[in-house]
């Protein structure tokens, strides 16, 4: 289930524009996830995401962050924006130096090729 972001994406937001990220470093592969967690968060069937490392990625605005325990166990933190509700990013314990950006944030995801 894992593909290639291409080109790179530098930033992205939410839906009212008060929650903004900055990326600086490549992504690392990006995935669409079918689990029921990703399916409620996204409102959809599935939920395209592009991994980054932690580090590279800084988010800005009224994040309201929601944890919970998936399915196998893992402690998932996921984060909306406060005001307009849209899923942000996506992180677990499973995978601790990693970030998962909703991939429909991303202010080039309309050129944004995620593999199946
Ligand atoms: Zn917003
Ligand atoms: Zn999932």
């Amino acid at each position: 289930m894992k593909g290639n972001a291409t080109p790179d994406p530098q930033s992205g937001g939410c839906l009212c524009g008060k929650t903004r990220y900055t990326l600086t470093t490549a992504p690392e592969y990006a995935i669409r996830c079918y689990c029921r967690d990703c399916q409620h968060i996204s409102g959809g069937g599935h939920a395209p995401q592009v991994a980054f490392k932690r580090g590279g990625f800084a988010c800005s605005g009224p994040l309201k962050t929601y944890g919970l325990k998936s399915a196998a166990g893992n402690d998932v933190e996921v984060g909306f924006c406060f005001e307009c509700g849209s899923p942000i990013r996506k992180t677990t314990s499973l995978q601790p130096g990693i970030v998962y950006v909703l991939a429909g944030s991303l202010d080039n995801s309309g050129e944004l090729v995620i593999g199946n």
